[in-house]
């Protein structure tokens, strides 16, 4: 048995980054930088006006009531491109060039125009700078605004569009075949006979590779037959950048995943984690696919899932952070950990009155009780050789992943 913290290693170890490709803007939300972002204009790019009002100069209205002469307009889109002179005004509104010689936007509320527009009055005086954005004050050409290796969020967008990035270099997304197997499995559609049971990893598995950024396959279940097995497990493999399968990795008499690994050729790296749940989880190679054998479990799979196989499908795509971000959290109830294994136990967080970050751990049957855990949202952390971690601790946690 390894540490998780090594299992997680030896995946980034031997995961290679997919080539790098070109897509357009709107695309690029989910997707991973592979390429840093420059400026290519400074920002903003010109003296822009923070306000609707008139540009003045600020020592022709230190005392106030002050008439400035109307000289012209700078709209945003339409700038006024004369020097303004000492007793005159410029009218300007919000996201407009602030004319040379002016050093001062007056809000239009402590303005009145007189004269039927020729002159306005300036009601109260006005600091040199106030309502202006200094040109390149936010960011200078040149500048690196997003690293290759970032996520792409919608807060991001604008920052790439603003800069002319209607075409982005992102890494490819991986190709993921999935695979369920388990001679009791019937698909979702039909009726379980006896002694079966409805596949529900594929669809599991599925759900979390695609919020990885994957390109999912679901291939068709594999009945508890090594020979079966490892036909599919091929073919599969020829086809994609990574395998994933649960089932048949425990110490069963049916469980062929390894054997039907082993004779294939592949190079397996680890087959046991001490971790709870999920310790027979297995990672191996063959050809250039990565396989990740998951156990049967459903909450394993949801488990091992996110901590191994989402590191390596985000690390291809060149991710700088790959593997779930670790928090902190104050624990609501008691937990027992495990003498020999890491627990990653499912958890629903809340914050209580005092916005205090709460772990609630769930009122669980164990590895099989997916019905409890469709409603967890973390899974907390408990370190190997802890006995009981008490109300009130602070644990580790980390957030399953979700579309938001
Ligand atoms: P195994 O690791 O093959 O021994 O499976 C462990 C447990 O998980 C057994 O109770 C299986 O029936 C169950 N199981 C295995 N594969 C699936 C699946 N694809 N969907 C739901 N349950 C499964
Ligand atoms: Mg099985």
């Amino acid at each position: 048995m390894i540490p998780v913290a090594d299992a997680i290693q030896i995946v980034l170890a031997q995961t290679a980054n997919l080539p790098v490709e070109s897509i357009a803007l709107t695309e690029a939300q989910g997707r991973i930088l592979a390429e840093d972002v420059v400026a290519d204009s400074d920002l903003p790019p010109f003296d822009r006006a923070q306000m609707d009002g008139y540009a003045v100069r600020a020592a022709d209205v230190a005392v106030a009531p002050a008439r400035l002469r109307i000289v012209g307009e700078s709209a945003a889109g339409a700038g006024w491109h004369h020097e303004m002179k000492t007793g005159e005004a410029v009218r300007i509104m919000t996201g407009a060039p602030v004319p040379v010689g002016a050093d001062a936007v007056q809000q239009v509320e402590l303005t009145r125009e007189v004269d039927s527009g020729s002159q306005v009055e300036i009601l109260e005086p006005v600091e040199a700078g106030r309502s202006i954005v200094k040109q390149a004050a936010e960011i200078k050409a040149g500048e690196t605004v997003l690293h290759a290796g970032e996520d792409i969020n919608a807060a991001m967008i604008a920052t790439l569009a603003s800069f002319g990035y209607a075409q982005l270099k992102v890494g490819r997304r991986p190709r993921v075949a999935v695979m369920a197997t388990g001679s009791e499995l019937v698909d979702v559609d039909k009726k379980p006979g006896a002694d079966q049971i409805r596949d529900s990893n594929n669809y599991t598995i599925a759900a979390y590779a695609t919020l990885a950024g994957a390109i999912v396959e679901r291939w068709p279940l594999a009945g508890d037959d090594t020979e079966e097995l490892k036909k599919q497990i091929k073919q599969a493999a020829e086809t994609s950048d990574v395998l994933i399968t649960s089932g048949g990795v425990s110490m069963g008499v049916y469980d062929f995943m390894k054997p039907a690994l082993k004779e294939l050729g592949a190079e397996i790296f680890f087959e046991r984690v001490a971790l709870r749940p999920g310790k027979p989880t297995v990672f191996a190679r063959l050809g250039n696919t990565l396989v990740f054998g998951l156990p049967g479990n459903p909450v394993s799979v949801a488990v091992t899932f996110n901590l191994f196989a989402r590191a390596a499908l985000r690390k291809m795509q060149g991710a700088k952070q790959p593997g779930l971000i670790a928090e902190t959290a104050v624990l609501a109830r008691a937990v027992k950990g495990s003498v020999d294994r890491e627990s990653y136990l499912p958890a629903i967080l809340r914050t209580d009155e005092q916005g205090t970050l709460l772990a609630e751990p769930l009122k669980w049957g164990g590895s099989s009780d997916f019905v409890a855990f469709a409603r967890a949202t973390a899974l907390m952390s408990i370190a190997v050789g802890v006995g009981v971690l008490e109300a009130g601790s602070i644990v580790k946690i980390v957030r399953l992943p979700t579309s938001d």
